[in-house]
């Protein structure tokens, strides 16, 4: 590194920064199949593959502790891990969790946070075998690896989709952003006036799918039962634009989503519209609906058509037509990434 040169790390983004840090490991195991770049890595157990996924949050980061309970947050931080293995087309076995704690957190609050993972793990048949406690000097740092198994012809790549495939998303999308906007708007409103009292109720739903979303475990049974196995598959985690980005630019191919398939829930569609925002734009970039966006062989029709919460959105094009939406109108957009970039949210 010369003395003097300094490259400010938010010019990048995020998946810049990865690739500069990464780009110059060697692999020198023969077992493994996938490093960096999908939802999980996997490595070939002897036949067995195991799929292994990491992510941190970080307070103030990803979480705001004002209207997040812990027992929810130790419950997202669990489930965010799981639904990357199902987006594998996985099982998860086994999880790892490394906190850092300040000493604002009492073992009371500790417990809380513990008592939300514990449920997770039970809900979905996880074992908690391991991990790292530290102390930090502000702030609380969860760190979750999730553990899963697949067969080599069971897992689900990103980098696999065709020309001619069919664009399917499960449940709805843009619930979670919308719900966080109410968080934030009810928190500057109780910063302002302390003895002001909530209403949250009309908004249980979207709130609820911020603060405590589902891996959709779910849909990874119903299309194994259906005989159904995607060609390619993600979880939507930064925003259906960034994440249909990443499956076409990993495939090679293009894209057509039509903007009035894309399942909104009302709830979502008509608080969009309160705060001002485009219903389709939340959905396009909100992000952390741990929903699964996935392809499949036209062949498959039929049988994705019995499925329920499955929605088909578009087609998958060859490369040189570009990824685009089609608008309710007509028009045709092209989609660009603009989900979360958490660089521009830090200040220190
Ligand atoms: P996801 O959103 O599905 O959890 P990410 O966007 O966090 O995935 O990461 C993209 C890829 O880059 C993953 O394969 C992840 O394991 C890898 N990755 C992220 N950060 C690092 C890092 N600091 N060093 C090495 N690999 C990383
Ligand atoms: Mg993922």
């Amino acid at each position: 590194m010369s003395e003097n040169k300094r490259t400010e790390i938010n010019r990048l983004g995020e998946f810049e920064l990865i690739h500069r840090l990464t780009n110059g490991f060697e692999q020198y195991q023969g077992n493994t199949v996938k490093g960096i770049g999908d939802d999980a890595a996997v490595i070939d157990n002897s036949g067995e593959m195991t799929l292994i996924s990491t992510d941190m949050m970080v307070e103030g980061i990803h979480f705001d502790l004002m209207y997040t309970p812990l027992k929810h947050l130790g419950y997202k931080s669990i489930v965010t891990n799981l639904s990357d293995i199902y987006a594998m087309n996985g099982t998860p076995r086994q999880v790892t969790v490394s906190i850092a704690l300040s000493n604002r957190f009492s073992l009371e609050a500790v417990e809380e946070l513990y008592s939300g993972m514990r449920s997770a793990c039970k809900r979905y048949k996880v074992d908690l075998i391991g991990g790292d406690t530290s102390s930090s000097q502000k702030g609380l740092f969860i760190s979750v690896t999730a553990i899963g198994q697949a067969t080599n012809e069971e897992i689900v790549y990103r980098n696999t989709a065709l020309p001619g495939d069919i664009i399917c998303v499960s449940g709805d999308l843009g619930g979670a952003y919308v719900g966080l906007q109410i968080l934030e708007r009810e928190k500057a409103i109780f910063l302002e006036n302390p003895d002001f009292k909530p209403e949250l109720e009309d908004n249980a739903y979207i709130i609820g799918r911020q603060l405590k979303p589902e891996p959709r475990a779910d849909l990874i049974y119903s299309l194994r039962q259906a005989g159904i196995k995607p060609t390619a598959m993600i979880d939507i985690s930064d925003g259906l634009a960034s994440d249909l980005l990443h499956i076409c630019t990993q495939s090679n191919v293009g894209a057509v989503i039509k903007e009035a398939q894309v399942p909104i829930h009302t709830v979502t569609e008509q608080q969009a519209i309160k705060f001002r925002l485009d219903p389709i734009t939340c959905a396009l970039n909100g992000g952390e609906d741990y929903e699964l966006l996935f392809t499949l062989h036209p062949d498959d029709l039929d049988k994705i058509q019995g499925l329920s919460d499955v929605y088909i959105i578009g087609s998958i094009l060859p490369p040189e037509d570009g990824v685009l939406l089609e608008t309710s109108g007509g028009n045709f957009h092209k989609i660009i990434a603009q989900g979360w970039d958490h660089f521009d949210e830090s200040t220190d």
